[in-house]
């Protein structure tokens, strides 16, 4: 009599979660998922991951980022704010 519900019709949070990496695999219809229907929890989880998901879309185009890029950083990085002379922010260079 202490039966309780199957995994089928009853997922835990945990399950659901568990499962959560392999639909988005499978770029399965999230809100079809009876789960996030009855559990606000999740359903939030979901639409925070989708968010960073889609940021993360955002940022694959940049996969092969070209040597100029990392000569930017690398000065951005090295070049004190304190040093910077001021009403000179933009790139000198640009007119050669
Ligand atoms: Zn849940």
């Amino acid at each position: 009599m202490t039966d309780t519900g199957r995994p089928e019709i009853n997922m835990t949070c945990a399950e659901f979660q568990e499962r959560l990496p392999e639909l988005f695999e499978t770029q399965k219809d999230l809100s079809a998922e009876e789960h996030l229907k009855t559990c606000e929890n999740c359903a939030a989880l979901v639409r925070d991951l989708e968010y960073i998901a889609q940021q993360a879309k955002l940022l694959l185009p940049i996969h092969d980022p070209s040597p100029t890029v990392w000569d930017n950083i690398r000065t951005a990085i090295r070049s004190e704010p304190g040093k910077e002379s001021p009403g000179r922010s933009s790139a000198p260079s640009a007119g050669r």
